[in-house]
């Protein structure tokens, strides 16, 4: 009898199966196995069956070495990664990888230590074991990572009260990885806006087919309501749902808004969760257990049982779009997985994508207006400070009118949020004696100036060095110069003029981690901060119900670079950040910093005439053949030395198929030319929206001069940034 031979697919940097000998085993397509290659034994899965075995090859065959006790990869999801790795040109077995994050060792779940109070107190009591005492007072067990994170105390503080038999330990049953949803639980009064689109969004639940929606509501108009409703309907009718989010690893908001209306939290899936987690919820979500997964866009390629919802709240999000090894978008790839499984996917946005606008302009999505703040709160009124009239004196960066607005929210008890997208104290330094600037070694790029870690350090590459105390190039001492503001200069000016507020800094390199993070947030929402200073990490989502006031600092930092989306993406960011202020009390206020009054993304924001932006800024794609009219994609080519990288990048353009519909860019150098040592070149493909962009490009790398060497050769379909 023939030996049965299937393919199986490692996640390794292949795009190909490998064919292995079933032997024994019944196995199945789908079925997770462990297989040898090379030297090592490694987890895949079957493919299906080989479709003609070379009968040359049958003695080298290798057989398959188990089968793993876990759930098989549906079809559903095989042939998302079949159809992720073909668009996004990245290795199928690459795909896979994100697809089998179950973990290699697998086991059963670990019981977890908890404590209660036993004997009697210590006899030497410190701050620290005094709180943890009055927290366990109750006589209730707590998880000992619970007590010791409640009451703010380390984990030593808890061992030590062990020890000395004032505490007791107790065995308890495994963390469950997600409770059961009731969508009877607490559901909302809904407003007429919201009423209608929510019913909207069951009735797609319940017609368990592929359709897109888009939940297209202003800042604080209740979105996260409404989507709620249609994951309740996936719950009654015993199906699973997905919510991506974009920052879900750094906010609990959600989560908790979550349990308010269902009683219990989702599932979570982002960096923050213990690998041992990842892999219990992974099997958990195969087993159709986890009835809801709130997840970061890696949780589109969990292995779901039974989908029955997509939801991609703040669909706009640039974090959707992951920038190394697979490049995917999760938005766009969820969409894909929607209409694979059959099932319809919700989108939400105050500010979306001009992707998804031009889709529901045209029907393709429906649209599910929520014009109105929930609670009938006006949005925020926004000016502009035009900086070339009325800003800030020299080496200041607030102006006037900003300034007072600030004081009168204090004044008045309310909260006021500076935003400036630029972590660090400055972007530039240089030498006032000779103009030397202090650049990354190994970067194209400044190195920026973190006066509160005490380093010069680059945003590419993390290098970092302390402040020198001569300048390199002349020696001079006491020469240096800061360029520019940064959120911690900012926050001196602040300390100088309002000498009296609380104030928070926040930007992502100042948190040492996400529970600090979550402590901040709920400071501001607690009200125990009059001014914020921060960068994008307090611009998304958020909701403080203080905050009236929103100053942003630098509103054409963005528009500076000649990226395609650079308007696109500045006015979502700002409009995002006007809208934290005046969400549950007075007129909200954003006063807007620029040199560039009568630019249509700040008159768009001024006006708060969302539809004028769109229209020009469709318009602008449509005449450049930029997307969503057009389609790009981008090859970046690298090597060590500026040469190498050069006559690569021009012998792969010279390789390139003639096709009259794609134009080729360049190559030219990389916008950032040089990065962590590497020199690199990009070309830029130009096409018809309808043209098959990812087949061309697989055409094209496959009668293309290999990469040999320290060559590396990066491929983005449909790049989000340039
Ligand atoms: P968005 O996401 O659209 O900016 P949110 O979903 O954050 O808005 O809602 C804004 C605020 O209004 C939140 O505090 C939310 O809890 C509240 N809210 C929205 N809808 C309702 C409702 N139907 N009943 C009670 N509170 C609601
Ligand atoms: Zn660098």
């Amino acid at each position: 009898m023939a030996r049965r031979i299937v393919d199986v697919l490692v996640p390794v940097a292949l795009d190909h199966p490998y064919s292995y000998a079933a032997g024994d085993l019944p196995v199945a397509a789908g079925d997770v196995v462990r297989v040898p290659l090379g030297r090592r034994e490694c987890t895949g899965v079957v493919w299906g069956d080989t479709a003609a075995p070379d009968p040359r090859l049958d003695n080298r065959i290798k057989e398959i070495a188990a089968k793993l006790d876990v759930p098989p990869l549906n079809p559903e999801l095989r042939r998302l990664v079949d159809w992720v790795a073909g668009y996004t040109l990245a290795p199928r077995g690459m795909v896979l990888r994100m697809a089998l994050r179950m973990g290699e060792g697998l086991g059963p779940a670990r019981e977890r230590v908890g404590v209660r109070l036993a004997g009697p107190p210590p006899e030497r009591m410190t701050p620290a074991r005094a709180r943890l005492l009055a927290l366990l007072a109750d006589g209730l067990v707590r998880a000992k990572g619970d007590a010791a994170r409640e009451a703010g105390v380390s984990a030593g503080v808890v061992d030590g009260l062990i020890d000395e038999g004032t505490l007791a330990t107790v065995v308890l049953p495994p963390d469950p990885i997600a409770g059961a949803p009731d969508p009877g639980f607490r559901p909302p009064a809904l407003s007429d806006a919201q009423a209608t689109a929510a019913a909207a969004l069951r009735e797609a639940v319940a017609a368990a087919d592929f359709s897109a929606l888009l939940v297209d509501g202003v800042t604080g108009s209740g979105k996260t309501e409404v989507y709620f409703e249609a994951v309740a309907e996936a719950v009654r009718r015993g199906r699973q749902s997905l919510i991506l989010m974009p920052e879900i690893a750094l906010t609990t908001q959600s989560l908790d808004r979550f349990a308010a209306r269902f009683g219990v939290r989702p599932a979570e899936w982002h960096s923050e969760v213990s690998p041992r987690r990842r892999a219990r919820t992974w099997q958990a979500v195969a087993e159709g257990k986890v009835p809801v997964v709130a997840g970061a866009r890696s949780a589109l390629f969990l292995p779901f049982r039974d989908l029955g919802l997509i939801v991609v709240d703040e669909e706009h999000d640039p974090a959707y779009k992951q920038e190394d090894g697979v490049r995917y978008h999760a938005r766009d790839m969820a969409v894909v997985r929607a209409s694979i499984a059959k099932i319809p996917i919700v989108l939400a946005s105050a500010t979306p994508s001009v992707e998804t606008e031009v889709n529901a302009r045209k029907g393709r999505y429906r649209r599910l207006p929520l014009p109105q703040r929930f609670g009938g709160q006006a949005l925020p009124h926004v000016e502009a400070i035009d900086l070339s009239r009325e800003g800030p004196p020299r080496g200041r960066w607030i102006a006037p009118r900003l300034a007072e607005a600030v004081k009168l929210a204090i004044e008045r008890r309310q909260q006021a949020l500076l935003f400036l997208n630029r972590r660090g104290y400055a972007p530039l330094t240089l030498c006032r004696g000779c103009g030397y600037r202090f650049a990354c070694p190994q970067c194209d790029a400044w190195l920026v100036d973190h006066r509160f870690r005490r380093q010069l350090v680059c945003h590419h590459c993390g290098f970092s060095t302390g402040h020198p105390a001569a300048c390199p190039n002349c020696e001079a001492t006491d020469s240096f110069v800061a360029c520019g503001p940064g959120v911690e200069r900012l926050a001196e000016e602040v300390g100088t003029l309002f000498p009296q507020a609380r104030v928070l800094v926040m930007s992502s390199d100042l948190l040492t981690d996400v529970d600090t993070l979550r402590e901040e947030l709920r400071s501001i929402e607690e009200g125990r901060v009059d001014i914020v200073i921060g960068t994008q990490l307090v611009a998304k989502g958020h909701h403080f119900p203080r905050l009236n006031l929103v100053g942003i600092v630098d509103a054409d930092l963005g528009l500076a670079n000649g990226d395609p989306r650079a308007a696109e993406r500045t006015f979502q960011l700002l409009a995002q950040v006007a809208g934290r202020a005046g969400r549950e009390e007075g007129q909200g206020v954003g006063l807007i910093q620029t040199h560039q009054p009568e630019h249509p993304v700040m008159r768009a924001l001024i006006a708060g005439d969302r539809e004028a932006f769109y229209a020009s800024e469709i318009a602008t794609r449509e005449r450049t053949g930029y997307p969503p009219f057009g389609r790009l994609a981008s090859v970046i080519v690298s090597a060590a030395t500026r040469p190498a990288a050069e006559a690569y990048a021009r012998k792969l353009a010279a390789a390139a198929p003639r096709d009259e519909r794609v134009r080729l860019l360049g190559p030219a150098e990389a916008p950032v030319s040089l990065l962590r040592g590497r020199h690199r070149f990009r070309l830029l493909l130009k096409a018809p929206r309808g043209l098959d962009l990812s087949g061309y490009v697989r055409d094209w790398l496959a009668v293309a001069p290999k990469v040999t060497g320290d060559l590396a050769r990066e491929i983005d379909i449909d790049p989000m940034s340039f």
